[in-house]
């Protein structure tokens, strides 16, 4: 096995990959109501993503979570789940994992279990039906809650990602946390970033994760943990509660430092950043190139990986938002 150093001396050994740029919730800070998706000749097929994949992987990518859009709506993801398990049960990857809506899961948690998915990041910003529709734009809060129970029940460890929504959802910090912590789930609070074009309210809606976090620390007691996941989340223990909780906070402090991670999008193109336009395109190297090309895009895309994102700059002046949606890159 190599390993992969990017042009900043960071270790990147974690690819997240965007399965499809379609979903079947409008999350309001995510996409608008209205989206147009890619057409499906520019997507990727299994078969594509997995020989990627495993090119990656020879080059020393240890960790791989799909995301989108939903990757439980695309037709057929069974095929990818099961391909991508075979590498953790050949001691070829340390995680395989997933960030879902949670709307498919009773369906698909045995498929994730029996395809060595041991932890999976669902996406859950309030635990009242009606906010939990408006924010998502039509999803159903109980579907949710069934999925994700019924992973828990087959062993897959649950982690709730929580994005901070001013006036929206900030009362409902210590419900959410007491119910993850009655539960075993862990907690992810995420600040709301300012990707994409169409996107209501960006600013009103953003709050810092110190304020977000304050009504937790007034009743709980909140003590730094070593843990490290492969992510950007800093973890807490929140007593007495028990509650292992990740902020997740691109704005508010910057985590680009220890960065380990490509993204590649459903239609091929590797993005260095999230807050960057920066891109190289695999999809003609693999559909006509061949692997040494594969391998040459790769060199470049470590060589050209981004020191950080401008979030901050990029929320306080629309003129320089990136147009790309969240679903598009993947979280
Ligand atoms: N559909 C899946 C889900 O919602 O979990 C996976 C894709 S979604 C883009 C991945 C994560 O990104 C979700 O936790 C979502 O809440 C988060 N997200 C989407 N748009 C965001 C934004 N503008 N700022 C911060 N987090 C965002
Ligand atoms: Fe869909 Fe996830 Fe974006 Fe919500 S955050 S619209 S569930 S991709």
């Amino acid at each position: 096995m190599t390993s992969m150093i990017d042009g900043q001396g960071r270790h990147i050994d974690y690819l997240r990959i965007s399965v499809t740029d379609r979903c079947n919730f409008r999350c309001h800070y995510c996409m608008p109501e209205k989206q147009t998706f890619l057409p499906h000749n520019d997507l990727l097929d299994y078969s594509e993503i997995a020989l990627l994949a495993n090119r990656f992987i020879a080059h020393g990518i240890r960790k791989i979570r799909l995301t989108g859009g939903e990757p439980l709506v695309r037709r057929d993801i069974e095929v990818l789940l099961k391909e991508l398990g075979g590498h953790v049960a050949a001691g070829r990857l340390d995680e395989l994992t997933l960030t879902t809506n949670g709307s498919r899961l009773a369906q698909f948690a045995p498929i994730l279990a029996a395809s060595h998915f041991r932890r999976i990041n669902v996406s859950l910003d309030s635990l009242n039906p009606e906010t939990f529709r408006t924010i998502t734009r039509g999803g159903d809060l109980a579907q949710v809650l069934e999925g994700i129970a019924a992973a828990a029940a087959l062993g897959i460890g649950i982690k709730i990602n929580m994005v901070a929504l001013k006036g929206e959802n900030e009362t409902e910090l210590l419900a959410m946390a007491e119910f993850c912590a009655a539960k075993g789930y862990d907690l992810s609070l995420i600040e709301t970033m300012p990707l994409g074009e169409g996107v209501a309210n960006r600013q009103d809606r953003y709050i810092g994760m110190d304020d977000f976090i304050a009504p937790l620390r007034e009743r709980y007691a909140l003590s730094p943990l070593a843990h490290r996941s492969s992510g950007p989340a800093r973890y807490w223990n929140v007593a007495p509660l028990g509650l292992r909780l990740g902020l997740i906070t691109p704005l508010s402090h910057n985590f680009c430092d220890d960065c380990n991670r490509l993204r590649l999008t459903t239609d091929g193109k590797i993005y260095m950043c999230l807050g960057s336009t920066m891109h190289v395109d695999f999809r003609k190297a693999l559909r006509e190139d061949g692997m040494a090309a594969v391998d040459t895009l790769l060199q470049k895309a470590l060589r050209l990986k981004p020191a950080r994102h401008d979030f901050e700059r990029q929320l306080a002046d629309p003129e320089l938002r990136l147009s790309r949606h969240m679903n598009a890159t993947g979280g």
